[in-house]
Order: C-alpha cells, then structure tokens, then sequence
C-alpha cells in the first residue's frame, strides 16, 4: 500500500479547499471567493485499492497581521513538514508577483517533494500556459508540474497517480470509510460561515467567525423525519459589522440562515431549525480564548 500525507498550499484564492473536496468527491472544506477562507489545516482521506492518501487543505500563504493569521501561518509550516509530498496550487488567471515569489521561499528548506499545479485551466488560452510553466522551471526544482481544473476535474486523474508514485510504502492510517476527521460541529459552522462569506464584502469576511453553540434532538415530525435545533453564534468584531450581517429589518441574517439550513438538512437528513445569533466580541482575531473555541468545536 502506498500512505502518506499530502499538504496542499498555495496563495489565498489558489483552488485548494476546490481540489480537495473535487478529489474526495464530498465537501469537507468550504470555498469562497474571499481570501483565507479556509483557517485551519483540515484532513480528508482518500482511500482506493492503491493506498491512501491524507490530504492537508490549508490557510493561504501570506504574511500574517493578527494572532489568527499568525495561528493560520503555523498550520501551514507545520504541514509542510509534516507531509511527504507538497502540492503547490497556482492562479493561471493572476501573474507572478511578490505573493508567489514569497510562497516558493517558503519551500526553500522543505526536504518533501513538490507537485506545481498550474489550476484554473478551464477559463484560460492554452497558449498562456507554456511560459507559465517555463517560468516556474527556472525557479524552483518541481517534482511534477501538472495543468489542472481543480472545478472541473480536469487531471485530477494523472495528478492523483503522480501523488501514488511519491509516497512511501505503509499501512493504511485510517478506515476505508473515513473521509474525514473534523467534527461535525466544525463542518456545520464552517458551511454557515460560507454563506455568510458569499453575501460580505471588504473587512466583513476576515472579523466573521462561526461556532455552534448546541445541536439538540428534537421530537420527529408527523413523517417521522428527523428533527434538530441548531444554535450557532457569529462573531464579528464591531456593532456596525453586527448590522451588516443582520442586514435591514434581519433581511441578510435570514438570507444565510435559509441558505445554511438548507444545506445543513442535507448533510444531517433532517428537519433543522437554525437559530442564529450575531454577536460582537471585540478583538477576537487576537483572543486565544475564542480562537481555541473555534479550533476546538
Ligand atoms: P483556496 O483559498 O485556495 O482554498 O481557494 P478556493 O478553493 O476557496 O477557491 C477560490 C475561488 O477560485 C473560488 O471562487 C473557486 O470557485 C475558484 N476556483 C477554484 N478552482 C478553480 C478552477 O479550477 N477553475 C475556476 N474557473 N475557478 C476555480
Ligand atoms: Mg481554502
């Protein structure tokens, strides 16, 4: 059996949290368009008759201003040194600049393989991809550098084959059924944070932080179907930002609680209601105490 552990890093935006859940076949980590979205190094398993592969989706690269993104930094260092090989998710879209060439620094001192992942081929000219590559040749020793869509899948094939070829020989680390380890209440929080994501703008998606207070059994209803009451709380940093997501006469606030329901129904199969409270805790990027809350769920 092939095992091992995969860190897939790159800039804020790259594709990553995509790649994963396109791989796993199943969400395990949400996606926005916003940087750092993703907070924490979240595991997903990949088991098939090869081996298996334990994906480490991370935090965006970037050069960290508060306590969080000094925590979302340490994810990502320690993945790297933790993981048998790297894969390195690029923007085709964007150009090299300072952000890519303080990724590739990063890797510097990093004795584990790295794939390149050109992503995001679906929406550039194929001609642009060439000098791209060429470009990152010159710069850094790649084991692999492989063209992808991480949206639509395209490779994803040859890239996990190439992933097989770069692991060590061992025994599976976890149960063939197991996709991922994060609780349920993370996934939970994480999907309500993912709508709220998809409807702020500017300061909104970094000062939101989401945590599920309770999930609690309710009664069946008259079709026998599972029913739950889920309270969740949102942090954000300011009473205006509170406003914001609450949005005129609670419109925003029940726009995201419809969205997230919906989706949290799903996960669960069953009849949920969603009670959402938005709350203001000042400073909180920089409070262990709510970050260990966070992290912890
Ligand atoms: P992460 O920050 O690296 O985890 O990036 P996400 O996975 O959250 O994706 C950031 C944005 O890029 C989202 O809007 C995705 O839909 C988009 N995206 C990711 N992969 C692709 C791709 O292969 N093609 C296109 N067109 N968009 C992509
Ligand atoms: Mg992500």
């Amino acid at each position: 059996m092939k095992v091992g552990y995969v860190a897939l890093i790159g800039r804020p935006n790259a594709g990553k949290s995509t790649l994963l859940n396109k791989i796993l076949g199943e969400k395990v980590a949400i996606i926005s368009d916003k940087p750092q979205t993703t907070r924490t190094s979240i595991l997903g398993i990949k088991t098939t008759e090869k081996g298996q592969i334990i994906f480490l989706d991370n935090p965006g690269i970037h050069k960290p201003l508060h306590g969080l993104n000094k925590r979302m930094m340490n994810f990502v260092f320690s993945s790297l040194q933790t993981s048998d090989l790297i894969c390195l998710l690029i923007d085709t879209t964007l150009r090299f600049g300072h952000g890519d060439q303080f990724v590739l620094d990063t890797l510097k001192d990093i004795k584990a393989p790295v794939i390149l992942l050109i992503n995001k081929v679906d929406i550039i000219k194929k001609d642009k991809i060439l000098p791209l590559i060429e470009k990152y040749n010159e710069l850094f020793n790649f084991k692999e550098i492989i063209p992808i869509s991480a949206l639509k899948g395209t490779n994803v094939d040859i890239l996990e084959e190439k992933i097989y070829e770069n692991l060590p020989e061992a025994e599976k680390m976890y149960p063939d059924d197991e996709v991922s380890i994060q609780s349920q209440k993370f996934l939970l929080s994480e999907i309500i944070r993912e709508k709220v994501l998809h409807h702020v703008r500017q300061e909104l998606p970094f000062v939101t932080a989401t945590f599920i207070d309770e999930i609690e059994d309710r009664p069946k209803d008259k079709d026998g179907r599972a029913v739950k009451y889920i309270l969740a709380r949102i942090f954000v940093e300011k009473d205006n930002q509170r406003k914001i997501i609450i949005g005129r006469h609670g419109s925003l606030i029940k726009t995201i609680g419809t969205e997230a329901r919906k989706e949290i129904e799903h996960i669960l199969d069953a009849k949920v209601y969603l009670d959402l409270q938005v709350r203001v805790k000042d400073r909180w990027r920089d409070s262990p105490n709510v970050l260990d809350l966070i992290e912890n769920q």
